[in-house]
């Protein structure tokens, strides 16, 4: 009973937040960093915030992840941090070599007001960037959004590296949003089933899901490399996956390289994905391969083998917006009912694209951007769902409630493995589900009278 004291009062709270459904800024730039190749992503504030930076993102990763400070002490605080910047961009290419330093600020940066592009310059006429390296910047400052914004900015970033030529290169760029390392490596291979040539940024395959080899390597070989990022601005078109994570990065390219761009869900689920394949190939001009269709249609069988036992099942479901986007309209097109859907995101948009998606259903969704994982629990108290669908911040929930728990999204700090297993796509859909349903029965052979329990379910 570790939430006992939640009531099933629901109170109306303004300047009280208790258990965010967020974290902060800069973690979600520190991962979109670690998707360029050569990059070591660098937090522009105290040890004590990139110390938590990097924990939280091994521990859901299970990886080493590599990160340097400008490390602030009592001076930087009050006088800027410039001088610890440059010296920290000098430290990492002489001592570390990477290609890239991307640096994120932090809330004592930004409150300083400390200006990015200006101490890279100083940074550049001082001789400490070497020739063929580059240094990028986002704002990170904690205080507004969440590390979804933070990913959106550093993605951003990431398009500004953009160098139009003028002459379309036939590549489309894909912003696949904040996905596990897998997702990112089934994106890239449905893409090239469909036969299309895409620049993926950022790209954590291969980074954070690398084969141990018994040597370690602080730059494995994945991530989207620096000459793909300058060619972006020639590409034909642009693919954003998510509004939240991607949208900025593409309207920036169009506006700016004249590459135009078209704003998607996440390819969670059967219709996501077919919109997806569907844009791809039109942006690209090429059919769609029977391979893709046969694939396509493995996931509609499953749906109509399970049907029965997903229909009607009551969810709850919390995380980040463009992920619960997708998912809702997921589990709606299963006949299920997403009853209560939570992010700590802000963005009342949010709230009206869910229930524009749960619309015209048989049950009233409750929907709350910038919320908490403390309201989720008493929605949940007043009327028990069947399933929870979440990060690990909702297993105090399960264990409380009794009621099975998928664990998906970020952060998942007490399992293993989902790095490496897709849940976008089609082939994703086969593993959700498959997730699902083993939950329902697992809880069902454990609840059912001896009368009732049966070998063939
Ligand atoms: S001070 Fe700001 S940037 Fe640092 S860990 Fe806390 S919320 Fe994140």
């Amino acid at each position: 009973m570790l939430l006992k004291h939640t009531t099933k009062e629901v109170a109306d709270r303004k300047a009280l937040m208790i258990n965010p459904a967020k974290t902060c800024q800069p973690i979600g730039a520190m991962y979109a960093a670690l998707g360029i190749h050569g990059c070591l992503p660098h937090s522009h504030g105290s040890q004590g915030c990139c110390s938590y930076h990097r924990s939280t993102l091994t521990r859901h990763y299970k990886e080493p992840i590599p990160a340097a400070t400008s490390s602030f002490t009592e001076g930087a605080s009050v006088f800027g941090g410039q001088a610890n910047l440059v010296q920290a961009i000098d430290n990492i290419f002489t001592v570390y070599e990477p290609e890239v330093i991307a640096v994120h600020t932090t809330c004592l940066s930004e409150t300083i007001g400390d200006d990015l592009p200006q101490i890279f310059d100083k940074a550049k006429k001082d001789g400490k960037v070497p020739d063929g390296c580059t240094v990028l910047g986002a704002p990170t400052p904690s205080y507004v959004g969440s590390h979804v914004t933070g990913f959106s900015n550093m993605v951003k970033a990431m398009a500004q590296l953009a160098e139009p030529t003028g002459v379309k290169n036939g590549k489309v760029n894909v912003i696949p949003g904040w996905v596990e390392p897998a997702d990112m490596g089934e994106i890239k291979r449905l893409a090239e089933l469909v036969g299309v040539d895409i620049t993926l940024f950022p790209d954590t395959s291969g980074v954070l899901d690398a084969p141990l080899t018994g040597e370690y390597s602080m730059f494995p070989q994945g991530g989207v490399t620096i000459p793909e990022l300058k060619g972006a601005g020639d590409a034909i078109g642009t693919l954003a996956l998510g509004e939240w994570c991607s949208a900025d990065a593409a309207r920036w390219l169009d506006s700016k390289c004249k590459v135009p761009c078209t704003i998607l869900d996440m390819p969670f689920g059967l219709a996501a994905t077919d919109r997806f394949v569907d844009v791809l190939r039109t942006v690209a001009g090429v059919n769609v391969p029977d391979t893709v269709t046969h694939e396509r249609g493995q996931l509609v069988d499953l749906i109509s083998d399970m049907h029965q036992y997903f229909y009607g099942k009551k969810v709850a479901l919390w995380g980040d917006p463009d992920q619960l986007i997708a998912m809702t309209e997921f589990l709606i097109s299963l006949d299920m009912q997403p009853l209560y859907v939570v992010t700590g995101t802000p963005g009342k948009k949010f709230e009206k694209r869910i229930q524009e998606i749960c619309a015209d259903q048989p049950f009233e969704v409750k929907v709350k951007a910038k919320g908490d994982m403390f309201l989720m629990h008493q929605w949940v108290k007043n009327e028990s769902v069947d399933l929870l669908i979440g990060n690990t911040y909702g297993k105090y929930i399960a264990r409380d409630e009794d009621i099975p728990f998928l664990r998906w999204g970020f952060p998942i700090l007490d399992r293993q493995g989902h790095q490496y297993f897709p849940t976008v796509g089609y082939k994703g859909g086969l593993r959700l589900l498959e997730k699902m349903l083993d939950l329902f029965l697992d809880r069902k052979d454990r609840d059912d009278p001896e009368q009732t329990f049966e070998l063939v379910l």
